[in-house]
């Protein structure tokens, strides 16, 4: 088979290794003669994987012990419902920052939970999400201010979070980015990220939320219900028991390459690698500004529609895949998550300078 790279945003490339123990395993688990996709989440099989994927997940992230950790289903968008309908409670009113599709996304749900109220704080939609928002002093009292932490598909990134949210509970969006850029837990109220781009297999998200925000609601439906999933360690109905053994897999292999720390190191090499050809190119272009720019998700174009269209059919046949832009901003978008090899990037700036050649540098 010939190397393939791919570049999807999600779901997303996982490590090899990662895919062949799952292989190697997959007929018996642990010499069980049942597959993991066939044993009963009641098991020790089922727990014992599953205690051990929640503390390898603390260790990399250094998740403090005041956070329950849970493996969720319904995926990102599900958290863009559940965390009002359990965290606006006080005021019932909650701050969005507005930097682009999926923060939109999660506005346009949290205005549908009844009775809560979504301001937007802040936006950046006058450079039409190219660069991140200034947040002004706030001065509502909020539930929680929500902030979407990598951009996948406008392609920014915080870096450090904005100043002026002190003294606010944060939420943050990390699907896009979760243990491809290190952030301090202690930071945010919540964590949520589905799994399919950074993590694992799709149908699993995680979500990390601080102990003591979570009181009681009785009334709300218990799959709705963060309290009721953490008293039953996220099995209250049949978990996703294949996601979570895969992303399990993977938290192991996080470990064995030296965690997070490592994984931003050789995400930012491999970023920067292909930022200083967009820059110094006279086809290509990165539409973000430099100091918003993301380390997972980069998009590109050539500025002619046409051409857009010829190089993505030319990198697929070259074995560089699912290099399209979102259907919202055309182009191109190289998605380079912790699992996506350096070599994979020199291979896509070979092919971009060789293109760049054969239609003569001229936009
Ligand atoms: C993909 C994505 C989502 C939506 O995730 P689903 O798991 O498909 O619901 C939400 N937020 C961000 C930042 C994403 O990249």
């Amino acid at each position: 088979m010939a190397q393939i790279y791919n570049f999807s945003a999600g779901p997303a490339v996982l490590p090899a290794s990662v895919i062949r123990q799952v292989q190697s395993e997959l007929v018996s688990y642990k010499n069980s003669g049942m597959s993991i996709m066939e044993i009963s989440h009641r098991s020790s099989l089922y727990t014992d994987m599953e205690a051990e994927a929640e503390k390898n997940l603390r260790k990399l992230m250094s998740i403090p012990d005041e956070y329950d950790v849970l493996f969720l289903q319904g995926g990102g968008t599900l958290q863009f419902a559940m965390v009002p309908f359990n965290l606006a409670r006080k005021n019932k009113r909650a701050g969005f920052i507005d930097t682009g599709h999926w923060a939109q996304r999660a506005i346009e749900e949290a205005r549908l939970v009844p009775e809560i109220k979504a301001d937007i704080v802040a936006s950046a939609s006058s450079t039409n999400y190219t660069t991140l928002p200034d947040v002004p002093n706030l001065e509502k009292e909020y539930d929680y201010v929500h902030l979407t932490l990598n951009n996948t598909i406008e392609g920014t990134m915080y870096r450090e979070l904005p100043n002026a949210l002190n003294g606010q509970i944060l939420v943050g969006d990390m699907s896009s980015n979760i243990m491809a850029q290190r952030y301090n837990v202690g930071d945010f109220g919540l964590i949520y990220a589905g799994a399919q781009k950074n993590i694992g297999p799709a149908g699993m998200t995680v979500v990390i939320v601080k102990h003591e925000l979570l009181d009681d609601r009785p009334e709300l439906p218990a799959m709705l219900s963060y309290v009721k999933q953490a008293a039953k360690h996220s099995a209250l109905n049949t978990p996703p028991v294949f996601a979570i053994y895969v992303a399990g897999l993977v938290f192991k292999w996080l470990l064995d390459q030296g965690g997070v720390d490592e994984m931003q190191k050789r995400n930012e090499k491999k970023a920067e690698f292909l930022y200083n050809y967009l820059d110094s190119s006279r086809l290509f272009s990165a539409p973000v500004k430099k100091d918003a720019r993301s380390i997972t998700n980069i998009p590109f174009v050539t500025g002619n529609e046409e051409l857009d269209q010829r190089f993505i059919v030319a990198a697929q046949e070259n074995g560089l895949v699912n290099l399209k832009g979102h259907r919202s901003v055309g182009g191109m978008r190289a998605s380079l998550y912790n699992a996506f090899p350096f070599e994979g990037v020199q291979k896509l700036v070979e092919f971009m300078e060789k293109f760049e050649q054969s239609v003569g540098g001229n936009r």
